[in-house]
C-alpha cells in the first residue's frame, strides 16, 4: 500500500500521499516527536525501495479510483521514514510528472549533503526541509540523528540545496517544549533559515501522538517568541497549530485505505469513521484491524487516534 488519501494537508491542500519506504520505518533520524513510531532501520545509506514503475502504477490506479471531487492538489512523498533514503526517488519523481500534478517532498534534510539527493529533488515542485534547531546539541537530542551524520554537513547541505533548487522551498520547525523553544535555539534557527531564501517558514507543534508519550508541544508563550524571532529575521512565517481536518479521499477498499494512511499518518477517530462511511464499509473492519494488531488505538490530547502496528 504505497499511496493513500488524499488527506488534508495543512500546507498542500488535498495531498495524495506516497509512502516510498516499504513496511518498517527507515530513517536517518529518530525524532522524539515522530508520529510513525520508533525508527527500525537507523541509516544514512540510500537503499533500493520500490522500483519506480511500481510506485507509478500505484499512483495511477489510486487516481483512477478517486471521484473528481477528491482529485489531489499535490502528489506528496511523505513516508514512514525519510523519503530521500530511497535511491530511486529521482527516477520516480520524473515518471510521476506524467500525471500533471505538482510533486511535493517532505524531507528531514539530513541527506542534502549528498549531491545525488539534491539532484533527485530538483525535479520536485515543492520541498519542505526540516530545521528544528541550528544548535548541534539540540539537534542531537531532539532529532536523534544516526551518529555518523555531521552537523556542519547538515547545514551546508541545506544551504547548497537552497541555492540550487528552483521550485518552492519551505522550512518546517517543530516546536517541542524544553528542547528547541529556548531563546538561543530560536534565534540561531531563525538566523540560519534566513539564509535560505525560503518562500515560507512553518512553525508547527505535534497534533498527533508522538512516539515518546511524555513529549509536549511548546506553550503559547514559546510559540509567540518563536514567531517573533522568525519575523525579526524577515522570514515569512506561518503557524501550523491545528489538526488538519477529517476529510480524506477513499478508494472503496476501507481496509487498505486505513492501513496505508495509518502507516504514515495517525488517523483520528472521526476521520476513520468518515472513511468507513465513504468506503461503504462495515464498522466491524475496525475490530478486525485492532484484533489482528494491524493497527492500534492511542489517546492523545483527549482524542483517540489509530496508528499502524508493524510486526517484525
Ligand atoms: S519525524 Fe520524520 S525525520 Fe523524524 S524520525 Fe519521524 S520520519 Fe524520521
Amino acid at each position: 500500500m504505497i499511496t493513500f488519501g488524499p488527506v488534508p494537508s495543512r500546507r498542500l491542500g488535498q495531498s495524495l500521499g506516497i509512502n516510498n519506504i516499504p513496511s518498517m520505518k527507515i530513517c536517518s533520524y529518530e525524532c522524539v516527536y515522530c508520529q510513525v513510531g520508533k525508527t527500525k532501520r537507523h541509516i544514512q545509506q540510500r537503499v533500493s525501495c520500490y522500483e519506480p514503475i511500481i510506485i507509478y502504477n500505484s499512483v495511477k490506479t489510486h487516481l483512477e479510483k478517486l471521484q473528481d471531487v477528491d482529485k489531489p492538489d499535490y502528489l506528496t512523498f511523505v513516508a514512514n521514514g525519510e523519503p530521500t533514503l530511497d535511491v530511486n526517488l529521482g527516477t520516480t519523481i520524473k515518471m510521476l510528472k506524467e500525471f500533471s500534478l505538482p510533486i511535493a517532498v517532505i524531507t528531514n534534510a539530513s541527506m542534502l549533503f549528498n549531491s545525488d539527493v539534491r539532484h533527485d529533488l530538483m525535479s520536485a515542485d515543492w520541498v519542505s526541509v526540516k530545521v528544528d534547531s541550528a544548535i548541534e546539541s539540540i539537534w542531537r537530542s531532539l532529532n536523534k540523528p544516526i551518529l555518523s551524520l555531521k552537523f556542519n554537513e547538515l547545514l551546508s547541505g541545506i544551504l547548497n540545496f537552497s541555492k540550487e533548487f528552483k521550485g518552492k522551498l519551505v522550512t518546517e520547525t517543530m516546536l517541542i517544549s524544553g528542547f528547541n523553544d529556548t531563546e538561543d535555539s530560536l534565534s540561531e534557527t531563525a538566523g540560519f533559515i534566513s539564509k535560505l531564501g525560503a518562500s515560507l517558514s512553518y512553525l508547527s507543534i505535534p497534533t498527533r501522538p508522538p512516539y515518546i508519550k511524555t513529549i509536549e508541544a511548546s506553550d503559547e508563550n514559546a510559540i509567540t517568541m518563536a514567531y517573533q524571532f522568525f519575523t525579526k529575521y524577515g522570514l515569512s512565517t506561518e503557524l501550523l497549530l491545528e489538526y488538519e481536518g477529517a476529510h480524506t479521499g477513499f478508494t472503496g477498499n476501507a481496509m487498505e485505505d486505513i492501513i496505508s494512511i495509518c502507516s504514515v499518518h495517525p488517523l483520528r477517530k472521526d476521520a476513520l469513521f468518515q472513511l468507513l462511511e465513504k468506503d461503504k464499509a462495515d464498522p466491524v473492519i475496525l475490530d478486525i484491524l485492532l484484533q489482528t494488531e494491524a493497527i492500534q488505538k492511542v489517546e492523545y490530547n483527549s482524542e483517540s487516534f489509530y496508528v499502524r502496528k508493524f510486526k517484525f
